[in-house]
């Protein structure tokens, strides 16, 4: 089972990067070809064959299967950052953390008004983070096709605060 493989390749690193939190560490799976790979083919098969004409990546490790996912389905892959790494207009949405707040940049161009977005990132965890994307998507007209990611945090009710925006919601480990 690849939601097996997954979970026994991932590395728990407690405490990290505050006491308190278990970071999902994903680079053991990353020095697995075959097993990313296998990842890619599941990604797009969960997909169930709805509409995307984007892949939207999240900063940083939303890049890393959101390209290989963009190219699995063949269409465009928009990279979504925090503040101040994109060279070229940007458009801004901030959101809050735990303490403080973050923004997300992307580039002005990235989407077309009515494109179908799938938003992709690691890890869902609060949910914040690609809520604020999904307003990146929204502000430039386009829509939120849905959501993938390769874990999911289910105790943080993350699912529940996007269902606004799309109920797809994907994951290969709960
Ligand atoms: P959130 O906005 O709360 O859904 O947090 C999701 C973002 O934070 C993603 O970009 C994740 O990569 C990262 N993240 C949050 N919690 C963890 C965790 N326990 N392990 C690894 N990454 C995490």
């Amino acid at each position: 089972m690849l939601a097996a493989k997954i979970k026994a390749t991932l590395r728990d690193v407690p405490n990290f990067p505050k006491p308190g939190i278990i970071f999902k560490d994903i680079t053991p799976i990353l020095k697995d070809p075959a097993l990313c790979g296998e990842i890619t083919s599941a990604l797009v098969l969960q997909l169930n064959g709805i509409k995307i004409d984007v892949v939207a990546g999240i900063e940083s490790r939303g890049f890393l299967f959101g390209l290989a996912l963009a190219q699995a389905l063949d269409v465009p892959f928009v990279p979504i950052r925090k503040a101040g790494k994109l060279p070229y207009k940007t458009i801004q949405q901030s959101y809050e953390l735990e303490y403080g707040s973050a923004t997300l940049e992307v580039h002005e161009d990235a989407f077309g008004a009515g494109l179908q977005v799938l938003i992709h990132d690691d890890l869902l965890a609060t949910g914040g983070t690609v809520v604020a994307a999904s307003q990146l998507v929204e502000q430039l007209g386009a829509q939120v096709a849905g959501y993938s990611f390769l874990i999911s945090l289910g105790f943080l009710n993350g699912k529940e605060r996007l269902s606004s925006f799309s109920e797809d919601v994907y994951s290969l480990v709960d």
